[in-house]
């Protein structure tokens, strides 16, 4: 105990090393806790960097750590710290990088407590209000919403599935967070399957499995996420059906979240499927483009950035995976622009995303058409049509001109991109453009300025 009777020296001289030591000792707890791969993941990059009054500051690679091991570690990491300590000390996670603490800084302070007492492990941040409803979310942002006004009586359970970084987690946390809001008494509980099944481990391993069952038991929201992680473990697989058989029983409300549909987690017990797709089971995709473009600017909003729209387009044509690298993108580009005292232009953006998207847009008509739609002011459908405003008719001659210039269609065929027009029409136009190039050179230099944007891509 000679580690934690000096750490706890608050006027030490050197809180660095006691904070590095209390943190090492923390770390060989959880390491007995916690799945050798959770460890590896979230716990080994991390370091104590400070420890003043009752707060331990941890180092953390960025801010999506600290907001992961909050959210899923927090009762291991409380638990080894009270035993080694024998107090309440509050750890504080760092991210290592400047612009990403003062970021995350900023997040939690216009949300709100990072953990709501009420619903444990629920993030005030993960609301209705906050997430963005496309076509690709829709359903599950709906049932989601009704679940959460009529606990245990519409669709039980819900069971939502989707790829990584769109957005399960967050609607399952909307999910407490306005069941919560709603009804003040209700009992909620927000678990990850990794989590749970720590604690089915140690209530095995210190005999308490009956106080494990009556929490469960006891709740009138369960909130499931990343059920997938069920795969291969009988034991587990066991108790979430009983868990679920009971809570189902009393009308108390069940969601699960999965990166697949029930059928497909395999080796899953046949009843568990039948149980888990019992009620309502919808899907999350990929988000389209005008979703993602919605999401950048929210959350610049959030961040109380302005993000201009050809920054937002630039961003959101490149990364189309998922929403948690979209965020990656912003925080980064953020970070750029403060650290070099910059505005937030397409060239920030530009260096921003490098190394981060892996495969660049090959040149194709379809970005070099977005690309003078977005710098005109049109839609892309307005400018294939056939309405003829001063406006679109300029825009269509330059986007024919750009088209032929760098991917030497035929006419004809630039004639079909445009809603089959005649090849002496696109003659015109280009002609037009060249004549308008030599007679002024305001639109000479906006012309050039355009096709140097699109080679950029
Ligand atoms: P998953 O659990 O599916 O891996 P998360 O729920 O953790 O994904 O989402 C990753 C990040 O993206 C979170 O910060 C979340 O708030 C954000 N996010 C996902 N979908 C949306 C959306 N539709 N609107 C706003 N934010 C979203
Ligand atoms: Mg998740």
């Amino acid at each position: 105990m000679a580690v934690a009777d000096r750490r706890l020296d608050t006027n030490s001289r050197d809180t660095k090393n006691d904070a590095a030591e209390l943190w090492a000792e923390v770390l060989k707890c959880l390491k007995m806790r916690v799945s050798h791969e959770g460890f590896e993941t979230w716990f080994a990059p991390t370091k104590g960097s400070t420890l003043k009054k009752e707060v331990i500051e941890v180092r953390v690679p960025n801010s999506f750590f600290a907001e992961w091991i909050g959210q899923h570690y927090s009762g291991e990491i409380g638990s080894a710290l009270r035993s080694l300590t024998g107090r309440e000390l509050t750890v504080s996670f760092r991210p290592r990088d400047v612009a990403d603490a003062a970021n995350l800084q900023r997040r939690n302070r216009f949300l709100g407590p990072v953990v709501r007492p009420e619903g444990y492990r629920l993030q005030a941040r993960y609301t209705f209000t906050n997430f963005i409803v496309g076509e690709s979310n829709r359903l599950a942002c709906a049932a989601s919403r009704n679940v959460a006004e009529h606990l245990g009586t519409t669709y039980n359970p819900l069971f939502v599935y989707g790829g990584v970084g769109l957005g399960k987690t967050h609607l399952i946390q909307a999910i407490g967070n306005h069941a919560l809001s709603l009804h003040r008494n209700i009992k909620v509980y927000y678990v990850a399957a990794e989590t749970l099944f720590l604690e089915l481990i140690q209530a095995i391993e210190k005999n308490t499995r009956l106080e494990f069952k009556s929490k469960y038991r006891s709740l009138d929201l369960l909130l499931l996420d990343d059920i997938h992680y069920l795969v291969g473990k009988e034991r587990l697989q066991e108790e979430v059906f009983h868990i679920f058989n009971h809570l189902h029983d009393a009308s108390s409300q069940v969601v699960f979240t999965s990166d697949r549909p029930p059928k497909e987690i395999p080796t899953l017990q046949d009843r568990l499927v039948s149980r888990l797709g019992s009620g309502l089971v919808v899907d999350i995709q990929p988000p389209d483009i005008e979703t993602r473009i919605a999401i950048l600017k929210q959350k610049a909003a959030l961040e109380e950035r302005v993000l201009p729209q050809d920054v937002a387009y630039y961003i959101a044509v490149r990364v189309k995976s998922s929403v948690r690298e979209l965020e990656g993108c912003l925080i980064r580009l953020f970070a750029l622009a403060s650290l070099n005292s910059k505005p937030i232009t397409v060239e920030v953006a530009e260096e921003a995303l490098k190394g981060l998207v892996a495969f660049p847009e090959p040149l194709d008509q379809n970005s070099i058409i977005s690309t003078v739609a977005e710098q005109f002011g049109v839609t892309v459908i307005e400018i294939k049509g056939t309405r003829r405003t001063k406006q679109l008719a300029l825009a269509r001659q330059v986007a024919m001109y750009l088209l032929r210039k760098m991917l030497s269609p035929s006419l004809k065929e630039i004639g079909f991109c445009f809603g089959g027009k005649d090849h002496t029409t696109v003659m015109h136009a280009i002609n037009k453009v060249e004549r308008l190039k030599t007679q002024d050179v305001s639109f000479a230099a906006r012309l050039e300025k355009l096709a140097s944007r699109i080679r950029r891509g």
